[in-house]
């Protein structure tokens, strides 16, 4: 922690709080979303981990060149400047550069729980608002759904509006609502790009949430499914009956199909 602080007083001192806020922000979204982003890409390109690969259907090239060129503009010019205008309007009043780190592990650890379980929940009905709203639909979240499966393009593909309402605006509220340390916001910002990668990866792994699996569903169907990460709201409200069903005949067809296969392997 005492090395962070100094970098953080060292970069004040050269750039100004401005540019130190702008530049760690970017860099804390950067190491959230390079590593994973860059990963899954190589595993879709060489086919590795095919096994938890969630549909083999190939991807839409067009489509992720588009969102490519997109991205280069978002992360070095759009982003920053909503960074710094971030900065000018809102947190220099009240975000201390003086005190960048948390008091103590414990509540900084207890701060990251209480943000994750509140931005989960308003992910959740944020994103049913979306779908069930034809105007919000229509203005903020149509462009998302340009993706008919889930790739690590897909994370990026976003309107302006949905940038501003989804990402941006909500990890401001937190900070304010868990009352952040600079370093907290830092590694909220880089958990929140990761996930948002990681739901879009196209590859479920048996020991994490869900999530993956069901937002691809979410993206082939776009229907029901809204949860970000943690699946236990559609399962509280029911928004997931649609695709449980549909689990439910795939299962079967699978069985008859493996049935068939049987005898006609003994008739043989
Ligand atoms: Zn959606
Ligand atoms: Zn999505």
């Amino acid at each position: 922690m005492d090395a962070f602080r100094s970098l953080v007083q060292h970069s004040r001192a050269a750039l100004g709080d401005t540019l130190t806020f702008v530049i760690f922000t970017s860099l804390a979204d950067e190491a959230g979303f390079q590593p994973i982003f860059h990963f899954f890409k190589a595993c879709v390109k060489n086919g590795w981990l095919k096994a938890y690969q969630i549909q083999a259907k190939s991807a839409d090239t067009a489509l992720e060149s588009t969102t490519a060129k997109g991205m280069l503009k978002a992360h070095l010019v759009e982003a920053p400047a909503v960074l710094a205008g971030v900065w000018l309007l809102w947190f220099r009043r009240w975000m201390s550069l003086d005190n960048p780190t948390p008091t103590s592990f414990k509540s900084f650890a207890m701060q990251l729980v209480g943000t994750f379980l509140v931005s989960e929940t308003f992910q959740y009905w944020w994103h049913r608002l979306e779908h069930e709203n034809s105007w919000v639909y229509r203005h903020v979240h149509k462009k998302h759904h340009e993706y008919s499966k889930v790739t690590p393009y897909a994370a990026n593909h976003n309107a302006a509006l949905e940038v501003a309402f989804t990402i941006t605006l909500p990890s401001l509220v937190w900070v304010h609502l868990f009352r952040h340390s600079f370093f907290t916001f830092l590694v909220w910002r880089a958990w929140g790009t990761f996930q948002n990668v990681l739901v879009h990866t196209g590859y479920q792994f048996p020991f994490l949430p869900k999530g993956t699996e069901r937002h691809d569903w979410h993206h082939s169907h776009n229907k029901g499914n809204y949860a970000n990460w943690l699946t236990i709201w559609d399962v509280i409200t029911g928004t997931d009956a649609t695709y449980v069903n549909w689990k439910v005949r795939q299962a079967e067809k699978e069985d008859g199909a493996r049935q068939a296969d049987g005898v006609a392997s003994k008739a043989a």
